[in-house]
């Protein structure tokens, strides 16, 4: 088996130490990552949606539950090291330790308790909890690495553990960084530095997602950035996928991929710029494929995965298995995933929202 060439004989004791440590330092660990952020925290950390519960609703099968991706030890091991599905109850879904129960109901409210646009204020607030979600699971990772290279080297002595390390070391620091930018932004409710690329969908999207990713490549295949420095900040661009309901205009769903102006460096820009080339209705297959290659955090339509070709299933769970990402280019992009049928999109330039052309 893939895992027992990886682990000591008695892998089975040694997954389950692993497995314990996972618990302690992903699912139980807890954190207000709004700690002395506009008001004070309660002191109650809770279980906060990063995709609302009341988006999940949309989606979930009629017992009230969404696929996710299975990264238990042991689920990866009875696949025999592939990636899987696993059903969630939309309570569950997306939830991570992060905000205190004050922070969460007052800094997500205007997603919460209004209809989803999404203007410019909601867009901030989606790119908010989605960074926020980034910062509290790499602070996780770097965590439990830290404590698999300092203990652990006998049980877990393969060599990535220490690359693990240096690669969450290195995104926890680029998080921590885009954390004070973006919190400044909410503070002060300044969306002038904000800029959103928001495309409407005429279908529901079959799949949700909330996440960030550092992109390397723009959709030409071109490299943004070639040798990360100390001095570099990268920007990070946020996806949230999400449906929406009554907003008078026929769309069923929206696609709000945000970042903010970092001058000078621009990867979002270049990278936002490249799918110009795109036709709309290619557009919600590769951001499909960019998803599933991307971002951790997506919660799938149990209805709208059973419904695809095992084909298109394998490759979608072969993306989100990639360790390290190739040029990503759109017109390599040949499997059909889905046509969400792609209305319009327009771009915020910090002042106003501007249409934004495709082919
Ligand atoms: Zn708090």
């Amino acid at each position: 088996m893939f895992f027992e060439q990886m682990f000591s004989p008695d892998y089975k004791k040694d997954l389950g130490q692993i497995d314990a440590l996972i618990k302690k330092y992903y699912l139980s660990r807890k954190k207000c990552e709004a700690q002395g952020f506009i008001s004070d925290c309660c002191g109650k950390v809770i279980s906060s949606h990063s995709i609302s519960k009341k988006f999940l609703r949309e989606i979930a099968s009629n017992d009230g539950h969404v696929y996710c991706f299975d990264d238990r030890i042991f689920g990866l091991v009875e696949r025999n090291g592939e990636m899987g599905l696993k059903r969630v109850g939309i309570s569950d879904a997306s939830t991570y330790n992060m905000f205190c129960s004050q922070h969460d109901n007052s800094l997500f409210s205007p997603i919460e308790d209004c209809e989803l646009i999404p203007d410019e204020n909601q867009c901030l607030r989606l790119m908010y909890r989605a960074l926020m979600m980034e910062k509290h699971h790499k602070e996780s990772q770097f965590y439990f690495w830290n404590y698999m290279v300092e203990n652990a080297k006998p049980l877990f002595d393969f060599p990535f553990s220490t690359l693990m390390l240096d690669c969450s070391r290195f995104s926890l620091r680029e998080t921590d960084l885009i954390k004070e930018k973006i919190s400044y932004a909410v503070k002060t409710n300044d969306v002038s530095n904000l800029r959103v690329l928001r495309i409407y969908y005429r279908e529901e999207p079959g799949v949700l997602c909330s996440g960030a990713f550092f992109p390397e490549y723009d959709y030409r295949g071109t490299s943004l950035w070639k040798k990360y420095s100390l001095k570099t900040t990268l920007d990070a661009l946020s996806i949230n996928i999400l449906p929406l309901s009554n907003d008078g205009q026929n769309y069923n769903g929206v696609a709000v991929l945000s970042w903010l102006d970092n001058p000078g460096q621009d990867y979002c820009q270049k990278f936002i710029e490249s799918m110009h080339e795109i036709t709309l209705p290619d557009l919600s297959n590769v951001l499909i494929h960019t998803i599933f290659e991307y971002i951790e955090n997506i919660c799938i339509s149990p209805s709208w995965w059973d419904s695809k070709e095992k084909s298109i299933q394998n490759t979608l769970l072969g993306l989100h298995a990639i360790q390290k990402h190739s040029p990503l280019k759109y017109k390599e992009i040949t499997m059909q995933y889905d046509n969400w049928n792609a209305a319009e999109a327009q771009l915020w330039n910090g002042k106003s929202w501007d249409s934004f052309p495709f082919s």
